[in-house]
């Protein structure tokens, strides 16, 4: 069977997500919609914002996928491809199951800043079922790795839970389901404005002052400046990562240079540990670096960080990923297929 071309609704309203940075950065984010025995899901490494510019969409056999997830074998979906008018070397959202697993007909998952901030904060299920009260259903899923696992856990929910309108992914972000993918994305909104927390201001240190301090592979990232003077985020940021994707295009917790240290150095000693070079370096007294070579995908990342780590309320609790998660994140296939394309689409 031929699947033809994806809905126009869908493609319009993935392109209209992902141009917003406040929903979702990069490759991340996905959305899909079921139209009768077909999912259209978003193939993985493709970015939302290019949904009007270049094929970005999968047909599966929705059945055919429900099938492999009964037999456990959903990690490899391969079989359930439709072929389409689109390009064929796509590959299905490591999401995919998750996707058809939601009863509703059109889903989209965000690292919507909101959400996300909310799903850091160990208090963040109590403000998540509280903003949804009373009109909305939701439910709130503890960190898993994306992909599978993550599948699973939703799974566990839908199987004892009334249809949830919204997910909160601890340190993660958010999934939402409607009959529409402009019910999504409204439902998504509203949401996030449920949600918002206000930004701080953070006085940054001059431009000028922050590049004298540049070297030949990191340049100043002037206009992040402020986390730098800010002990609580300084700590938070140095400490372990946030969510998943700061791992895989990150490389985990940010690299921090003390007063006395030297920027060089303190990237090369994380390079040591971690067989990487740090590609963001928050430097006390100075600033904030990052790689001149750094993905795209890198910086979408960077300027999510920095918008949710100015949502954070001060002296907040915060819960991160285990190094384990981290590990488990920078070792994985499908994520080092996903750095792969970001790298290609430079
Ligand atoms: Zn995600």
């Amino acid at each position: 069977m031929n699947a033809g071309e994806p809905p126009a609704d869908l493609v319009r309203i993935t392109a209209e997500i992902g141009a917003d940075p406040s929903l979702v950065q990069g490759a991340g984010g996905n959305s899909s919609l079921k139209v009768a025995d077909c999912l259209w899901v978003k193939a993985s490494g493709c970015w939302m914002a290019d949904a009007l510019l270049r094929p970005v969409f999968v047909p599966l056999s929705l059945s055919a996928v429900g099938r492999l997830w009964a037999q456990g074998g959903a990690d490899n979906l391969d079989s359930a491809i439709l072929s389409s008018s689109q390009a064929h070397h796509l590959r299905p959202s490591i999401e995919t199951t998750l996707h058809a697993l939601m009863p509703q007909a059109a889903v989209l998952h965000a690292h919507a800043l909101n959400s996300v901030t909310t799903s850091v904060l160990a208090d963040g299920g109590d403000r998540f079922h509280k903003a949804l009260r009373p009109d909305l259903t939701g439910a709130v899923v503890d960190y898993v790795r994306p992909g599978p696992p993550l599948a699973q856990a939703i799974g566990r929910i839908l199987a004892a839970d009334t249809v949830p309108d919204a997910i909160l992914l601890r340190n993660h972000g958010l999934v939402v389901g409607a009959d529409s993918p402009d019910a999504a994305a409204a439902l998504l909104r509203e949401v996030e404005r449920r949600l918002q927390f206000p930004e701080r201001d953070l006085p940054a240190p001059s431009p000028a002052h922050v590049r004298d301090h540049e070297t030949a592979t990191y340049e100043a990232l002037p206009m992040h400046g402020g986390v730098v003077a800010d002990s609580f985020l300084f700590d938070l940021l140095t400490r372990a990562a946030l969510v998943p994707d700061q791992a895989v295009f990150l490389g985990g917790a940010i690299c921090g240079a003390s007063a006395r240290e030297d920027l060089s150095m303190a990237a090369e000693k994380m390079e040591g540990v971690f067989g990487q070079p740090p590609v963001l370096v928050l430097a006390a007294g100075r600033g904030v670096y990052g790689r001149r070579d750094r993905t795209a995908g890198a910086d979408g990342m960077i300027n999510a960080l920095m918008a949710i780590a100015r949502r954070i309320p001060v002296n907040a609790v915060v819960q991160a990923l285990s190094d384990r998660d981290v590990a488990d994140l920078l070792g994985w296939d499908a994520e080092h297929f996903r750095r792969q394309l970001d790298k290609e689409r430079q």
